[in-house]
């Protein structure tokens, strides 16, 4: 079987390795000329975790992760008002948390790539068409490829999915944040963090500061804003959104790289009817974003390329492959979608009082018995599916 891939993000390198286990010749087409290496911090458990020991990648990413102990919450003045305490959230994981730059881990998912897989960056997906049992792709530049299956991991924008299942419009559900992320030097920042995690403790927008191994600092920014509309110039954007943030906030702006360097988009989701039609499928984000504020995207999209794979492994039968995956993959799914959505209310304080209510709940919620019940609900409920897979059991 040949299978064309879509993406060489999170989803796109998974599945690739996965059809490739499969016995299929697979081309994996990325937009990008070359490997990312801006990024932001992942806190990687659940499904794709599961999967990741799964297929043997696990130690790889532990190797390159995080451990964080807490994120301290820290007003203007720079004073520690509240943490989160990861160390009791990985407990409660039963240790199966780690940190991951998405770089790092879209790395290691690039090395266990099989050299069979061929790896195309700088190629742009523009068409498709149906024929048959199989697809026509096109490429910017007009070069076409067969494939008998393509596989759609091309993120929340997805290329294909507008191709073949419509406007984006009718899937994206906008959830009210514009999110960046950007990478730089600074030793003050260095200093005043530490090897921790710090975030603002604020109204309506959000500063995130890590230290990463080699000294820099990577930083996450989130604000509320009812308009879905991305700005066209987006440091000069952040520039205006996060200015009087106080604390470190000001030398993070003035250090901030380049528009082109800086990771910018509206938080949202993406819900369709189907995931796949005639031998076009879509996994990861592109059909199924769950959004930063399930906190689990990229562990649900490396989960989603081992269960696809694991349907077209134990069926003859592409079509019925591709129905036992939604089928099996679907609930995780919403389950998550609510997650976030629910997130979405308490996510960012919106008033002096709820920043004082979140601050007086962080005090008090990480007593034995207690954090079980809030890990539950930052999280959402456990699934089965990848453990299920892999004992061996039919879906
Ligand atoms: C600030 C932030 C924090 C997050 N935190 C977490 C977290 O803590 N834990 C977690 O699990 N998840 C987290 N996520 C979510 C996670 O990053 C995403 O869910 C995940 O990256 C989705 O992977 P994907 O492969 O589906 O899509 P993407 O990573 O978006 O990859 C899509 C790829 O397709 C390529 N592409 C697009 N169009 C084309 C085309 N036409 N032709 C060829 N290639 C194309 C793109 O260049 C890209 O490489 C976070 C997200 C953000 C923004």
């Amino acid at each position: 079987m040949k299978v064309a891939v879509c993406g060489a993000g999170i989803a796109g390198l998974a599945a690739a390795e996965r059809m490739s286990s499969l016995g299929a010749e697979v081309v994996l087409l990325e937009r990008a000329p070359q490997p990312r290496t801006q990024g932001y911090m992942i806190d990687f458990f659940g499904a794709g975790y599961d999967a990741a020991e799964a297929v043997g990648i696990l130690p790889a990413i532990r190797d390159v992760g995080y451990n964080f102990d807490e994120a301290s919450l820290v007003d203007e003045e720079g004073r520690r008002r509240a943490a989160v305490r990861y160390g009791e959230i990985d407990k409660a994981l039963g240790g199966r948390l780690c940190s991951v730059m998405r770089p790092d881990l879209e790395a290691v998912l690039r090395d266990n790539l099989s050299d069979d897989v061929q790896v195309r960056f700088g190629a742009s997906l523009t068409g498709v068409t149906h024929h048959g049992e199989g697809v026509t792709i096109t490429l910017a530049g007009g070069e076409t490829l067969e494939a008998d299956l393509l596989v759609g991991a091309d993120g929340v924008h997805s290329t294909v999915r507008a191709l073949v299942f419509g406007d984006e419009a009718q899937y994206l559900r906008y959830l009210g944040f514009h999110t960046a992320a950007f990478i730089f030097d600074a030793p003050t920042i260095r200093e005043a963090i530490g090897d921790n995690v710090a975030l603002t403790d604020t109204i309506d927008r959000q500063m995130g500061f890590y230290t990463l191994r080699d000294g820099r600092i990577a930083v996450f920014a989130v604000h509320r804003t009812p308009d879905p509309g991305l700005p066209d110039d987006a440091r000069a954007a952040l520039q205006t959104s996060y200015a009087d943030l106080g604390w470190l906030v000001p030398e993070a702006l003035q250090r901030c790289p380049p528009s082109q360097e800086i990771y910018y988009d509206q938080v949202a989701q993406i819900e369709m009817p189907r995931w796949s039609r005639n031998r076009v499928v879509l996994i990861g984000d592109a059909c199924a974003a769950v959004s930063l504020l399930a906190g689990q995207g990229a562990s649900l999209a490396i989960g989603a390329a081992y269960v696809l794979a694991e349907q077209l492994r134990r069926t003859s039968s592409v079509d019925r492959a591709l129905d036992f995956y939604e089928r099996l993959w679907r609930p995780v799914i919403e389950e998550k979608q609510k997650t976030g959505r629910d997130a979405a209310n308490q996510f960012l304080p919106t008033s002096s009082f709820q920043l004082w209510l979140r601050r007086t709940a962080l005090r008090s919620v990480w007593i034995p018995g207690v954090n079980r019940r809030v890990v539950a609900a930052m999280v959402g409920e456990p699934d089965a599916v990848i453990a299920m897979l892999r004992s061996g059991s039919d879906a």
